[in-house]
């Protein structure tokens, strides 16, 4: 498979656009980098069209645009950023061992940052569905499980840290908080997850406070 088959296959315009650094809101649309755009008028998915101007086209065609390079570079430069592995990568680089080292490496980090983003999101659903368990049935009840408190304020903090991974956090960011994100994601599943205790031990978001500097 050539790099622009190989690129099409699994590259989408909003994964460039994310990776750019450009932050996609959750309707998928951004300000437009081609023209002079002050509220969202494209729309990136797997291809993105602009609404203003009418650019258009796939993610090679989008990082060829705002790179301003070539289809072939702009195709190679995702296949490595991407961790996409082609017939003749490495060739005229540094070797193919050394490409398919740096591919590895990069794709790992995807699938780890992807991995991420799914705990984070399976822990909100099982918050919600913590709250909905141990809420108070009258309002007049003033026996209020401490689990459901705990939950409570776990959920909005990992509300927060969902915002924070998916919109907010830069690809750098991520990388060098992911270690402590996902310890501090594992305090919260645990907490959330031990039924007999009625010590939760909450003491939500210190990533949050640092992270909200
Ligand atoms: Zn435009």
């Amino acid at each position: 498979m050539n790099v622009f088959q190989a690129v099409k296959e699994s590259v989408t315009a909003y994964d460039v656009a994310t990776m750019a650094g450009l932050r996609p809101n959750r309707s998928k649309m951004i300000c437009c980098p081609f023209h002079a755009d002050r509220y969202p008028s494209m729309k990136v998915d797997v291809r993105y069209y602009c609404f203003g101007c009418g650019a258009r086209g796939d993610a090679i065609d989008f990082a060829a645009n705002y790179y301003g390079i070539g289809m072939k570079d702009a195709a190679e430069k995702l296949a490595e950023e991407f961790g996409i592995l082609y017939d003749d990568a490495g060739k005229k680089d540094t070797g193919r061992k050394q490409y398919i080292a740096r591919v590895d490496a990069q794709r790992r980090w995807i699938l780890d940052k992807r991995k991420l983003f799914e705990r984070i999101s399976v822990l909100h659903d099982q918050l919600r569905k913590r709250i909905a368990r141990y809420e108070p049935k009258d309002s007049e009840d003033s026996d209020v499980s401490p689990l459901f408190v705990c939950a409570l304020k776990d959920v909005s903090y990992v509300d927060y840290l969902f915002e924070y991974c998916v919109f907010e956090a830069t690809d750098e960011e991520l990388r060098s908080e992911y270690e402590e994100m996902v310890k501090e994601i594992e305090k919260i599943e645990k907490r959330n997850t031990d039924t007999e205790s009625e010590l939760c031990g909450c003491d939500a978001g210190q990533i949050g406070e640092r992270l909200a500097v």
